[in-house]
C-alpha cells in the first residue's frame, strides 16, 4: 500500500496533435514543483501520480499550484487484489464520521466484480469498521472512489487545482512589475495562459530605496511558485526620470515616463525572445490609464501589449492578489519611481504628437541605451537547487 498523490490535468488542451508536447509540459512544471520534496512523478494512461513523498501536505499545496492542473486527491495505491483493496478502504475511511457512499470506476475490465458489486462489497466493509459512518447514496457527507486501473487508487478528497495551461506553452512575454498590487496579479492570469514570464522593474534610487526593490524581488519570488523562475530585469531609470523632470511640460511627466517605460520593455523583450509585453493597467485607474493614455504607451511598442486587467475594478484586482498571495507584500510602504516626480494635473487626454515634441527635446535614443547598459539581472527562483537540476 502506497501513498500517492493522483493529479488530474485539465481536459481541453489535452486534445489534438499538441497532447504530448502539453503533456511532457506539465510534467516538467510538476517535476519542479515536487523537487524539493523529493518526490517522482509517473504518468499513465492520461493521469500522474507523485510518489515517494514524506509530507503529502506539502505536495497538495506545491502541485496545486501548478498551471495546467485541474485537481488532484491524495490516494492509496494498492494490487488489484480484493483483500488488498478492502484494507485500503478501512485505511481511507477510519477517520471519517457521517454519511458515505463507494463510487467504483472500473478502467481494467478484467478485474473480477462490476462497478456495482465493489460499491456493495466496499460499502459493507467500510461499515463493519467505522461505526461512525452511515451510507446515503444521494447526498453523502464522503464519498470513498476506488479506481481501477493499472493498479488500484482509493481516495475521499478531490482539490481543486489553479487550472490554466502548463506555463511555457503559450510563449514568454515580459512582465512590467511595479511594487503596486495590480501587475504581479496580471502577472499571473498570462501565466496562467502558458506564458512563460520574465519581468522588467524600473528603479529610481535613491529616490527608491533598496527596500522597495527587495519588495519587487519578492512579488517576483511568490509568483514563481506558480510559474517557475523568473528573469527579472531592474533597469536604472533616475537619469530618465530627472531629464523629464527638468525639459518637458509638467502634466507631461507621467505619460512621458510610461512612454520610456514601454519602450525599453519593447527593446529587451526583443532582446530576451518574449513575444508580448504584460501590464497591470485597468482602463480609468489613474490618468495615464484613459483610453487615450493607454494608446500614447502603445505607440511606442512594436509588440502586442497584454492588459489582462484592463475591465478590472481595484476591488477584484485586490481580491485577487489576495488569493495568489501578493496583496501582503505589494501594501508594503515603499514608493515606487510612478509616484515621485508626480504632477500636480496630469494630462487624461494627451495626443501623441505632443509628447513627440517633448521627446524631441530629449536624447531619448541615448537614455534608452544608457538604462537598457545598466540593467542589473536577478534569476528569482523558488528552491534554489532545484532550477539547476530539472529545468
Ligand atoms: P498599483 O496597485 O499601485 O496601481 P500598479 O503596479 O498597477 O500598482 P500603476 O501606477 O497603476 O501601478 O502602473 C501601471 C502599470 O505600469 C503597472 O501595473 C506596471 O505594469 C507598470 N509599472 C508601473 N510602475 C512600474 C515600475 N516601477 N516598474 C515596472 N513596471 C511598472
Ligand atoms: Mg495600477
Amino acid at each position: 500500500m502506497e501513498r500517492v498523490l493522483l493529479v488530474r490535468m485539465g481536459e481541453i488542451f489535452l486534445k489534438g496533435d499538441n497532447r504530448p508536447q502539453f503533456i511532457n509540459a506539465l510534467a516538467r512544471r510538476v517535476r519542479y514543483a515536487i523537487w524539493p520534496l523529493h518526490g517522482r512523478l509517473e504518468l499513465a494512461q492520461g493521469r500522474m501520480y507523485v510518489k515517494g513523498v514524506q509530507d503529502m501536505d506539502l505536495c497538495v499545496d506545491k502541485v496545486t499550484k501548478v498551471f495546467g492542473v485541474h485537481s488532484v486527491s491524495p490516494a492509496l495505491e494498492v494490487e488489484k487484489d480484493l483483500a488488498a483493496i478492502e484494507r485500503a478502504a478501512i485505511e481511507m475511511t477510519k477517520d471519517l464520521s457521517g454519511s458515505f457512499k463507494v463510487s467504483a470506476r472500473r478502467a481494467d475490465k478484467r478485474f473480477p466484480m462490476d462497478s456495482m458489486q465493489i460499491n456493495a462489497h466496499l460499502g459493507g466493509v467500510v461499515l463493519d469498521n467505522n461505526p461512525n459512518l452511515h451510507v446515503d447514496v444521494h447526498k453523502p457527507d464522503h464519498v470513498l472512489s476506488v479506481e481501477i486501473r493499472e493498479l488500484a487508487y482509493l481516495h475521499v478528497t478531490k482539490i481543486a487545482a489553479v487550472g490554466g495551461m502548463p506555463v511555457g506553452t503559450s510563449g514568454k512575454a515580459l512582465l512590467l512589475l511595479s511594487g503596486g498590487i495590480d501587475s504581479p496579479v496580471a502577472g499571473f492570469m498570462l501565466a496562467k495562459r502558458g506564458v512563460e514570464l520574465s519581468a522588467i522593474h524600473y528603479h529610481s534610487f535613491p529616490f527608491t530605496s533598496e527596500q522597495a526593490k527587495r519588495k519587487v524581488v519578492e512579488l517576483a519570488h511568490i509568483l514563481s511558485q506558480y510559474t517557475g523562475p523568473i528573469h527579472l530585469y531592474v533597469v536604472p531609470f533616475t537619469k530618465i526620470q530627472q531629464e523629464l523632470y527638468d525639459k518637458c511640460p509638467d502634466n507631461q511627466l507621467t505619460i512621458l515616463m510610461r512612454r520610456f517605460m514601454m519602450r525599453i520593455a519593447n527593446r529587451v523583450a526583443l532582446e530576451k525572445g518574449c513575444g508580448a509585453l504584460i501590464t497591470g493597467e485597468s482602463l480609468g485607474q489613474v490618468a495615464s490609464q484613459t483610453m487615450e493614455g493607454l494608446q500614447c504607451s502603445s505607440d511606442v511598442c512594436t509588440l502586442p501589449v497584454f492588459r489582462p486587467l484592463i475591465g478590472f475594478d481595484k476591488t477584484e484586482i485586490m481580491d485577487r492578489a489576495q488569493q495568489i498571495g501578493t496583496y501582503d507584500t505589494s501594501i508594503l510602504p515603499y514608493e515606487d519611481c510612478c509616484t515621485i516626480f508626480t504632477p500636480k494635473h496630469p494630462t487624461t487626454k494627451p495626443k501623441v504628437e505632443r509628447l513627440r515634441e517633448s521627446e524631441a527635446l530629449l536624447d531619448v535614443e541615448g537614455l534608452t541605451e544608457e538604462a537598457v547598459q545598466g540593467i542589473e539581472e536577478i534569476l528569482v527562483r523558488y528552491g534554489d537547487a532545484v532550477e539547476n537540476s530539472v529545468c
